[in-house]
């Protein structure tokens, strides 16, 4: 019976693994809620999904792609750790990044709205789904990250 309880959070240690390879972390976690005894060793054994995570590093500004040779250095290298080429300088300029939904969240509640456990109200309006208030709420007085 303990047991049982502790699964879901037991499967959470191959979806952490899974998804720090570049990984579906909810695949994995249903995974290990389904077969925890395989999904833990299969989680440190899979290959990490290069590809995924190199997109993620670039999307998050920690990388960059050398226009000489295409490999990822580092974002702040002025000189590229394959090719030895120079790198052209970046302007650090803070990238506009998506705020996330709970941040939303608390802002449109500021802003009045509220959620009925059907709808979100906002201005007498009504709004079947959490993304539909969201786009509403782009026009909210404040400067958020563009929608994409
Ligand atoms: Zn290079």
């Amino acid at each position: 019976m303990l047991a049982f309880l502790l699964l879901p959070f037991l499967a959470l240690i191959p979806a952490f693994i899974a998804s720090s390879k570049g990984r579906s972390f909810f695949l994995w976690w249903l995974y290990g809620m389904a077969l925890l005894i395989f999904a833990l060793p299969h989680s440190l054994l899979v290959s990490t999904n290069v590809k995924v995570l190199e997109k993620k590093s670039i999307e998050d500004g920690s990388m960059r792609q050398c226009p000489s040779c295409a490999e990822l250095v580092k974002v702040e290298a002025v000189v590229c750790r394959f090719c030895q080429r120079d790198l052209p300088a970046v302007e650090m300029a803070p990238k506009t990044r998506e705020k996330p939904e709970g941040e939303m969240l608390i802002l449109m509640e500021k802003h009045g709205m509220h959620f009925d456990g059907f709808n979100y109200h906002y201005n007498g309006q009504e709004f079947p789904t959490f993304r539909a208030a969201l786009e509403m709420a782009q026009d909210l007085p404040v400067t958020w990250g563009r929608e994409r």
